[in-house]
C-alpha cells in the first residue's frame, strides 16, 4: 500500500513564513568585515553583503507607527485622486498632492529611524566589536 506523504504543517509554515516577510517592511543587512549597512532590497533572498560577497547580518526594522501613516498614505493619496476624477473639484487635487508632500516626509521620517534602529542593533548585537577596536576601526 503506498503511503503518500502530505505535511498540511510544511504548508501552513510555508504561509506564516511568507505572510511575515510581507509584513516585515525594512530588512537592513549589515556586514561586519566590510562595516557596512544598507537596506535590504525586496528581491533579495539571500543576506549577502554588496561589496565582499560575504555573509551580511540581517537587523530587522519593526514598524512604528510612521510605517502605519505611510500606509494610510497610499490608501487616501489614489483615494482623493479618484474623488478629483469623480466630481472634478479642484480642492481635492490639492488635497492629493498635500497627501503625497506629507507621505513623502513621513516615509523619510520612517527610513531614519530605521537606520537610527539597525545602528542601534549593531551596536548591542555585534560580538566583534572587540576586533574592531584591535584593528582600530570605530
Ligand atoms: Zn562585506
Amino acid at each position: 500500500m503506498p503511503i503518500v506523504l502530505i505535511r498540511p504543517s510544511t504548508i501552513a509554515g510555508s504561509k506564516i513564513n511568507r505572510a511575515r516577510s510581507f509584513h516585515s517592511t525594512v530588512n537592513y543587512l549589515y556586514c561586519p568585515k566590510c562595516k557596512e549597512l544598507r537596506v535590504k532590497a525586496w528581491y533579495e533572498r539571500r543576506n549577502r553583503c554588496s561589496r565582499c560577497r560575504g555573509d551580511a547580518k540581517a537587523i530587522r526594522i519593526p514598524n512604528s507607527w510612521l510605517t502605519y501613516v505611510t500606509y494610510v498614505f497610499y490608501v487616501i493619496v489614489p483615494a482623493l485622486v479618484a474623488v478629483y476624477l469623480i466630481t472634478h473639484i479642484g480642492l481635492y487635487v490639492w488635497l492629493s498632492l498635500g497627501g503625497v508632500v506629507l507621505m513623502m516626509v513621513v516615509s523619510f521620517a520612517d527610513v531614519s529611524r530605521g537606520a537610527a534602529y539597525a545602528k542601534n542593533r549593531i551596536k548591542i548585537t555585534d560580538g566583534d566589536l572587540h576586533e574592531f577596536r584591535k584593528r582600530g576601526w570605530r
